[in-house]
Order: C-alpha cells, then structure tokens, then sequence
C-alpha cells in the first residue's frame, strides 16, 4: 500500500489536488472535513456533535476524529492506497495513525506539504466563501482556523520531518504546474 498525507492550511489546495491525485494514481481520497460535512448534512448523531466545533473553526476532539478516521479507513480493505487529506492535524493524530497502519501492516509512505502564503490564502477562502456558502470560510471563523493551524497543526510538520517522510511543494502558481510537482514527489516512491 502507497500512503500520503497531503498537509497544508486551509485553502492551500488539497482538495483540488487530491481529486487529481487520486485518479492519477489510483488512491482512496480521505478528507475528515469532507466527513465531518456529510454528517452534518445528514445530521447524524456524529455531525449534532461536531457541527458548532465546525462552524466556529475549532478542531474537532482527536478521539472523535481519529475513530471516523479509522472507519473509513476500514470500509475500504482493498485500497492500493490513501491519500489523507485535512488528517493527521495534530501530533497525537499523527502517532494514532502511524499505529493504525502499522497494525494493518503498512505505514505512511510520504507526505507532502503544500506551501501557500497567508495573504493568498486569504484571498482564495475569501473567494471560496462566495463560490460554496461554507460558514467556516467566513472572515472571523476562518481566523479562528488559522490559529488552530499555527497553534496545533503546523507542530505535524516536524514530526513527519523527524520520520526523513517529509517534502514541501510550492503551492502557489497553475493548478497543473503544482499537480506536475506533487506527481513528481510521488513518482520517487
Ligand atoms: P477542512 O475541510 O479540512 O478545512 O475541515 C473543516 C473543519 O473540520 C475543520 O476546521 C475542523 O473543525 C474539522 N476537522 C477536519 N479535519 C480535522 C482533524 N483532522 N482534526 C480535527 N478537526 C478536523
């Protein structure tokens, strides 16, 4: 199995990569934000519990988010491979599920941060905000996002880092340009 993480703060791209990614290689595509939105869409007991945490731009509780994550994982037994999109976004995520995979025998191959200045961020959830309606893109949640992303995610980086696992790519310029630099990524493993 061919395992990633794609990492990055919000707006840097994952999601658009990911869609290419996965057709591309083939992968599973696992967004817990994706998740976390079909649930409260279908409102179910899950997505009751998370959707205020959601709305106001906090991270949801690590064990709730790593047992959906786990799920998931588990509904699809014949996967060549994930692509992690929005998870692991804390340190005891990302050791929860090095010792997931590690029981299913595999492990996290790679993971790729896509790197993305604040002021394009800003302007491209700005953008996203009027093309979707999703409440946490807007102005004072989206700050609130932020923070959770340099106070609790960005320390992901060097854990992976610690592991020779991390790459960085620059997320700014044509949506196919980035594409060719995460392939290229992947194509080393
Ligand atoms: P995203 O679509 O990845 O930006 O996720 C939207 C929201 O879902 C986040 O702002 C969090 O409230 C929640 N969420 C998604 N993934 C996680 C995660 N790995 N850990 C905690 N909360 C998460």
């Amino acid at each position: 199995m061919l395992n990633f993480v794609l990492f990055g703060p919000p707006g840097a791209g994952k999601g658009t990569q990911s869609e290419k990614l996965i057709e591309k290689y083939q992968l599973i595509h696992i967004s817990t934000g994706d998740l976390f939105r079909a649930h409260i869409k279908d409102q179910s007991a899950l997505g009751q519990r998370v959707s205020e945490l959601i709305a106001n731009g906090k991270l949801v509780p690590d064990e709730i988010t790593i047992a959906m994550l786990e799920e998931e994982v588990d509904k699809n037994p014949d996967a060549k491979g994930f692509i992690f999109d929005g998870f692991p976004r804390t340190v005891p995520q990302a050791e929860a599920l090095d010792s997931f995979l590690e029981r299913k025998g595999t492990s996290i191959a790679g993971v790729i941060a896509l790197d993305v200045d604040q002021e394009e961020l800003t302007k491209r959830i700005a953008q996203r905000q009027l093309e979707t309606g999703r409440v946490d893109d807007q102005a004072d949640k989206l700050q609130k996002r932020i923070e959770e992303y340099f106070s609790k995610t960005i320390h992901v980086l060097p854990y992976y880092e610690g592991q020779q696992k991390l790459s960085k790519v620059n997320g700014i310029g044509k949506i196919d340009d980035i594409f060719a630099e995460l392939s290229a990524v992947i194509d080393q493993y």
